[in-house]
């Protein structure tokens, strides 16, 4: 195992360790080599070693921005490879599973997939980690169930992603639903991570939103992150720049500690 292989394997590790925290950075969607690759840079800078990004998207509107596919898995492994981060990104189709399981390294699986249980059974032949986002109207059983099915068909490797539900409120994008994290934790060994971009739809939300997952004991955050929030062609209200993102994750460590995770 080469010294690549060996930090991957910790950060690895440490992803599905309930006592760690993991930060996951990086655009909604992979637009380019060149930007991801300047947004990679930055990030390692900052001790962020888990680089996100959409290459297949599951967009609301047929319209809307659907992703490179192939061509963005490509640019998310060598830009991971060149800056020893974890990849992860988002699998929406069944016959993709090998495929990715191949070239990523976090298989994520989207709100809108998480009761597609063909595709879920499928992720368990794998053995790549893989976040597993609450669907936008499930309930903890049910998503414990969706978890289950991946869990049961081999791959252990789960990792839950708290996204927002759908509430009647409708000034933030969802509504961050915080009891899950000790819910989760009461109901199951998994760990449980936050997406606050996602949930709130807004970046002015993300920094107090974060600091409260953090307070409550989450293991970890998924924060959309671009080097040039409003050209994101993807989710460009709720992506944060690289500064943001520092004032951020700057206190968690000492947050952790007051609290005592
Ligand atoms: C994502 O994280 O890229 C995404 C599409 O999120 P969600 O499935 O939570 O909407
Ligand atoms: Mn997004």
């Amino acid at each position: 195992m080469n010294n690549n292989e060996k930090s991957k394997n910790v950060l690895r590790d440490a992803l599905l360790n309930t006592k760690c925290f993991s930060i996951i950075a990086g655009p909604c969607a992979i637009e380019d080599k060149i930007q991801l690759d300047e947004l990679a840079a930055r990030l390692k800078e900052m001790d962020i070693h888990i680089l996100r990004g959409g290459a297949y998207k599951m967009r609301t509107s047929p319209y809307s921005y659907r992703g490179l596919g192939e061509v963005g898995l490509s640019i998310h492994k060598e830009i991971g490879e060149k800056y020893n981060m974890l990849t992860v990104s988002e699998c929406i189709d069944i016959n993709k599973v090998e495929m990715m399981s191949e070239i990523i390294d976090v298989l994520l699986i989207g709100t809108r997939n998480m009761q597609n249980y063909p595709l879920l059974e499928a992720l368990g032949k794998v053995s790549n980690p893989v976040i597993l986002k609450r669907g936008m109207c499930s309930t903890y059983q049910e998503w414990l169930f969706a978890a289950q099915y991946i869990i049961e068909s081999g791959n252990p490797n789960v990792v839950l992603c708290e996204r927002g539900i759908r509430t009647f409120e409708n000034h933030t994008r969802n509504t961050l639903d915080l009891s899950a994290i000790p819910s989760i934790q009461f109901l199951s060994d998994l760990p449980i991570i936050i997406d606050p971009s996602h949930s709130t739809g807004s970046r002015k939300y993300i920094k107090s939103m974060t600091w409260a997952a953090v307070a409550a004991g989450a293991n970890g955050v998924m924060i959309e992150t671009h080097i040039d929030p409003d050209k994101s062609i993807c989710d460009a209200d709720q992506s944060v720049s690289i500064e943001e993102l520092e004032t951020i994750i700057k206190p968690i460590p000492q947050l952790r500690n007051i609290i005592c995770h």
